[in-house]
């Protein structure tokens, strides 16, 4: 078959993607090649109980409202069931043609898992968008890098749901968001704190989650750029933007090493702070009879303890690569922890009359943050990546429902505009000062 544009994934980015695109080219054919039976990537696998850590107004495609939008916090079978219908509303057009349950194996051919013996060959036009180049892991599509013994009783986040019977005590692994969320959802649901053992391998900061609501999130972000303009330090910005109530941490004594980006309410920390049995001795190696061997050291366990596996690394920080080129555009994030708005901004780019010089030169890939040091340099990247689409696209940045410009008053939204135009220059020549302090 032929198409326009061949979209590989129909997780969060690839509709995204797809439906700007479609908006700006009605009567461009689109393919895309999903080889999960349904659509929404990620979520479809995730635990039942995962939530959107962000509000649900500026989340999902351009044209349709997640939830009942505001400050929601959606739900896993909200999100399930919203993908099911950016799909629908997508198939309502002849130029979109999904394959669920597909796989693409490159130069135009994808595989139907079930029906391997009918290939499909596609012909494109325009370009091959990648939307699978963020490889989002979950723990239940992963296996644990460290060895699990034998009677060891060990279940990823997503069985905590199915338990036929409490066990005496949980040893939940990993100290990222996803560990976080299992420790709530346990306090949450009876457990007592200690009777919860938390192997931290890095503590990271955790977003004040009251700080990033429709509204104000603009002005959160203005924050974080006066912080990197105000210090020398990576340590000093961090500690500035805790000072201001906008970060929180489990240690008072020791500064985090990870910013992921990972939102909680201030109800939550609580909860994750009533944890005493934290372990901080680096990653597990493996997990004995009675014993956790980890990178510095071992502790016993006591009998009976359920392991819970958070360990899958959500969102990975990938090697940039330029978003369009002739014949391809690899999604990738273009504002920090911003993944559905970047996807849909770069279909609108896409569809722009511009050469793919232009383009490259108006968005610039901004990694998922990973360590405290990527935080500055990747915030600054997104405020110069947001001026000049503002510059080119004022009316989309104003309108788009993933924008968070789309959520302001208009004296905010060029309050906001006119910050940024002042501090990302200033910000951007502290970031060497702070580079050259990070390295001594
Ligand atoms: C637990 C969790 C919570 C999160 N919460 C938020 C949040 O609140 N806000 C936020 O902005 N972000 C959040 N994120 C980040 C999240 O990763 C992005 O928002 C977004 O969902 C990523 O979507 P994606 O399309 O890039 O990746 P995916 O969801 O991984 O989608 C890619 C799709 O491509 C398909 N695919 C891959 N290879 C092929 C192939 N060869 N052929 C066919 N199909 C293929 C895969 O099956 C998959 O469905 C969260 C992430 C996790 C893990």
């Amino acid at each position: 078959m032929e198409t326009d544009y061949l979209v590989i994934g129909a997780g969060a980015m690839g509709l995204a993607f797809a439906d700007a695109i479609h908006k700006e080219k009605p009567r461009s054919k689109i393919v895309i090649i999903e080889k999960r039976p349904l659509p929404g990537g990620h979520w479809v696998d995730d635990y039942r109980f995962v939530a959107l850590h962000q509000p649900a107004a500026f989340y999902g495609v351009g044209s349709l409202e997640l939830s009942s939008g505001g400050n929601d916090l959606s739900s896993h079978a909200e999100l399930v069931d919203y993908y099911d219908r950016v799909v629908k509303q997508l198939q309502k057009s002849s130029a979109i043609t999904f394959f669920f349950g597909t796989e693409y194996k490159g130069s135009g051919l994808a595989i139907p898992l079930l029906n391997p013996d009918k290939p499909i060959k596609i012909q494109v036009k325009e370009k091959v968008v990648d939307a699978s180049y963020m490889k989002v892991l979950t723990p239940a599509t992963h296996s644990p890098n460290f060895k699990v013994g034998d009677g060891v009783k060990f279940v990823p986040i997503n069985d905590l749901l199915d338990l036929q019977h409490k066990p005496k005590r949980f040893c939940v692994i990993g100290g990222g968001k996803t560990g976080a969320d299992a420790v709530v959802h346990l306090i949450d649901n009876g457990v007592l704190a200690d009777q919860i053992k938390w192997v931290v391998p890095n503590d990271m900061w955790f977003w004040n989650r009251s700080k990033v609501q429709t509204g104000i999130v603009g002005n959160e972000f203005i924050k974080f750029l006066k912080a990197i303009q105000n210090n020398s330090s990576v340590e000093q910005i961090f500690l500035e933007l805790e000072k201001k109530g906008s970060l929180f941490r489990l240690l008072d004594e020791e500064l985090p090493r990870k910013w992921r980006c990972a939102t909680f309410s201030q109800r939550e920390f609580k909860i994750l702070k009533s944890v005493k049995d934290v372990v901080r001795k680096g990653r597990v190696h493996a997990i004995g009879i009675d014993r956790i061997e980890l990178d510095n050291g071992s502790v016993a366990y006591e009998e009976g303890c359920l392991f819970i596996d958070c360990t899958a690394n959500g969102l990975a920080a990938r090697p940039k690569q330029a978003i369009f080129s002739d014949k391809h555009i690899t999604l990738q994030s273009v504002l920090m922890c911003q993944q559905t708005y970047s996807a849909a901004l770069i279909g609108k780019i896409e569809s722009a009359r511009m050469s793919v010089k232009e383009k490259n030169a108006i968005l610039e890939p901004v990694p998922h943050p990973e360590r405290v040091e990527d935080m500055p340099d990747i915030l600054v990247a997104s405020f110069e990546n947001n001026i000049r689409v503002v510059k080119k696209i004022p009316f989309w940045f104003r309108k788009n429902r993933l924008s968070v410009g789309a959520h302001v008053s208009f004296l905010n939204f060029c309050s906001l505009i006119v910050k940024s135009l002042l501090l990302t220059p200033k910000a951007k020549l502290a970031l060497k000062r702070i580079a050259s302090n990070s390295s001594h």
